[in-house]
């Protein structure tokens, strides 16, 4: 479901929180793109190298689902509204204060 999310609901500055995905749980479901009202977040495919830094389930997870995962080249941007962590079916996304 896509809802229309006002940029302005978001309040906190950018830069102070970040979304951390959790590379084991994440199957690139993609609700957190369009979640996101500050274009945070795009699908891709994990690369072959970090596939060994998985555990059993996430192994499992990304054989069955292609390797595509949710990926944050606009890291940056987040103003830890929090409309990502809600929309992630998986729970696979959590705020965390960005590291100074
Ligand atoms: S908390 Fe999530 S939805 Fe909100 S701005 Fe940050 S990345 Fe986007």
């Amino acid at each position: 479901m896509t809802r229309t999310i006002e940029p302005n609901e978001c309040r906190q500055d950018s830069g102070v929180f970040m979304p951390v995905i959790d590379r084991n749980s994440c199957e690139g479901k993609g609700d957190c793109v369009p979640s996101c009202p500050y274009n945070v977040f795009v699908l891709g495919v994990l690369p072959k190298e970090e596939h060994s830094n998985l555990s059993l389930k996430g192994k499992v997870k990304g054989f069955a689902h292609g390797w595509k995962q949710a990926f944050t080249p606009n890291v940056a941007a987040c103003r830890a509204c929090g409309y990502c962590v809600a929309a992630c079916p998986e729970h696979a996304i959590k705020l965390q204060r960005t590291p100074k």
